[in-house]
Parts: C-alpha cells; structure tokens; sequence
C-alpha cells in the first residue's frame, strides 16, 4: 500500500520559509537513536547545510558504533554528554524538529526541555498513534521509514536532483536498517524508486551495508550465540519465542549498543513463529523489543500490556520492574493472545 501524499505543497514551502528566516535550527531524535533516526536527523543536517541553512542535532544519548561514518555525526550534542548545551539549544531553538518519534516521552532526559521549546515544532514520522504536540505534523505510518519521508520532503522542495553523496548515504542508511534490508511488507515500489535515486548520487549502497552490518565484533557474535542456544524460549503452542538477557549476561561479552539488533528478528524467524520478544536490562529499566508477522499486532500488545508504541509489526516498550517480572508477565500473556497469534505464516 503506498502512502497518501502528506507533503502537502503549501506545508512545505511554509516550512521552508520558515527554515530560511531561522537562525537556531534543531534536530532531535528519539531515546536510543538507531539508523533511522540518525539517519534522518544527519540527512536534514547535511541537506539544510548544503543549502546555506545551518542547523544542529542533538539526541537524548549515544547512538551505535555502526553509524559513526555518516557525515556529520562528530557534531552531534548528546544529552547524555552534555545536558546543559543539548537543554539550551532545545528550549532556545527557533524550529526544531521532532523525527522518527511521535510522543515527547520518545526523548527520556530532554523530555522537559522538548516541553518547554519556544520553537516553532516540526513532526516528521512514520509511527501509528502519533501525540499531537508539535505545530506542523508530517505523520505517515505507511512510510517505511522517516528516512524515506525526509527524502519526500527533500523532493517536495523540488531538490531531489542536488541531493549529495553524504545525503543520500544517511537517508540510504535508514531506509535500509528500518526495512531488514529492504525487506518488510513497508518496502513499496517507491522506496525502491527512492533508493535508485540515492545511488544515482554515486553513493556505495554495498559499502553502506558492510559498515552497517559486517563489523561485529568477536563478543558480539558469541553474545549472539550464547542468547540463541541458551536463552531462547520458544513456545510453539502460542506461536511466541522471547529471548531475555540479563545485564550481567550482557555485560559478560563486553556488550555495546546495538549488539543485540536485529536478535529478536532472529526468534521471529523460526518456523511457525508469529509473535517473538527480546527482553533486556538496559540503565535502571528493562527495554523491550516486539515483533510480529501478519496479523497480530506488537504495538497493541506493547502499548496495553507496557505503555509502549511502535509499528503493526515491530513495537517496543520499557519498565522498572525486573528483567524476571517482565519476563513472567510476557509468558503469562501468551495463552491469552493463543487464539490471536494462531494462523498460518502470511
Ligand atoms: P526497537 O525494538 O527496534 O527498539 O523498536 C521497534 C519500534 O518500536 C521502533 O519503531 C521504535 O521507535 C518503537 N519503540 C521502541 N521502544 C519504544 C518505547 O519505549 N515506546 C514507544 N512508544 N515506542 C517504542
Ligand atoms: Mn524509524
């Protein structure tokens, strides 16, 4: 299904102008910023940057190593490094942009300083439910990625022809981590249209590959084996696998963000499987990762059971209770869902 069009022309030139009478440009992402997010925040920084606007991004803590090549990236201001500049560029920003998330919850620490903006606030996004706390929402959850609507955006102002290298290479990147590799039911005949013209730029998509998913580390690949062959539960009965790992577990591989991307896809992909969950502790909360295929839904699960959000078919949430409790109660639910998650592989 391809998405209605929500880059409407008067929207976007609004916000042009509004771009170019700004002098304090912000771009945010969301909590545990991942390919799409700094994706998207680095390919507006590049793109704006090019075009004599200058802007600045900042996120609510470190992304993963695995994204350190987009251009742009060492200029990044990190709450988490430095909270009274990251505050102040947020509060005193002009426009500031909220992408790849829709709720102000979605940027932990910044969360007070996100509600307390004087700034004119630009939503782009590509979630189900987005909260109405921005001025201008650009909202399609029919988009596979925010990545692929910052290149809509970038076409609506009619510069999709001078799009450069570095551009093309987030947007690309983002695009590519948010779809598996171009393979969700999310990909339509226009993202691929898009990816075509990113690499007319001359950008390296295979490149773009190998430094995304072809620089694991040694602790990694055994973190990785050691979650599947003995922490993997599969319950075949309600069609569920979860996987759960404990900080002492992680931290035994010498974990680094972005180590356990991509696992719970790994549990999704058993045979028979329809629902999988990867269950973590992460700094004071246990973070959770949901994923379905067909018709059950993960963001509903994620949002009834753990006030998180998402997408139909990937959704995550967090907690305070124990990695044990959130475990119990995941298990527990899934004789109730038995009727939901029982059908055949789409
Ligand atoms: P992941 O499992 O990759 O962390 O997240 C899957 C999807 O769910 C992403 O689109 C992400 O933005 C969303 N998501 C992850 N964690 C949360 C959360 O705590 N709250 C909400 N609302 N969405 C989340
Ligand atoms: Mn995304």
């Amino acid at each position: 299904m391809e998405s209605m069009e929500v880059f409407t022309d008067d929207r976007v030139r609004e916000l042009r102008s509004k771009l170019e009478g700004s002098k304090r440009i912000v771009l945010t992402g969301h909590r545990g910023p991942d390919g799409d997010a700094v994706g998207a925040c680095l390919a507006l920084w590049n793109h704006l940057k090019e075009n004599g606007i200058d802007s600045t991004v900042v996120m609510p803590d470190p992304y993963p190593e695995f994204i350190f090549w987009m251009n742009g990236h060492e200029d990044i201001v990190l709450h988490s490094d430095k909270p009274n500049l990251a505050e102040e560029l947020v509060t005193q920003a002009e426009v500031l942009f909220v992408l790849d998330y829709n709720d102000s919850s979605r940027v932990g620490d910044l969360q007070s300083a996100l509600d307390n903006t004087g700034a004119f606030t630009v939503m782009v996004d590509h979630h189900q439910m987005p909260s109405d706390f921005v001025d201008m929402m650009f909202s399609d959850s029919l988009s596979c990625s925010t990545c692929e609507m910052i290149y809509r955006l970038i076409e609506k102002w009619g510069e999709a022809r001078v799009i450069s290298k570095s551009t093309a290479e987030c947007i690309y990147c983002g695009i590519m981590t948010d779809t598996g590799s171009f393979r969700f039911p999310s990909v339509t005949p226009r993202t691929h249209r898009i990816a075509a013209s990113l690499l007319e730029t001359g950008m390296d998509h295979s490149a773009i590959h190998s430094r995304v998913y072809d620089n694991n580390r040694e602790g990694k690949l055994k973190l990785v084996g050691y979650a599947i062959s003995e922490k993997l539960q599969v319950f075949p009965e309600f069609h569920a696998a979860i996987i759960s790992l404990s900080a002492e577990e992680l931290n035994r591989f010498g974990y680094k963000k972005g180590d356990t991307e991509g696992l719970v896809n790994t549990a999704l992909s058993i045979e028979g499987v329809n629902f999988a969950a990867f269950i973590h502790e992460s700094s004071e909360r246990v973070k959770m990762s949901f994923r379905s295929v067909g018709e059950f839904s993960a963001r509903e699960f994620s949002a009834k059971h753990f006030g998180g959000g998402g997408h139909h078919n990937a959704a995550g949430g967090a907690s305070q209770d124990s990695l044990e409790d959130v475990l119990k109660k995941i298990v527990s639910l899934l004789p109730v869902y038995s009727k939901e998650l029982n059908y055949p592989a789409p």
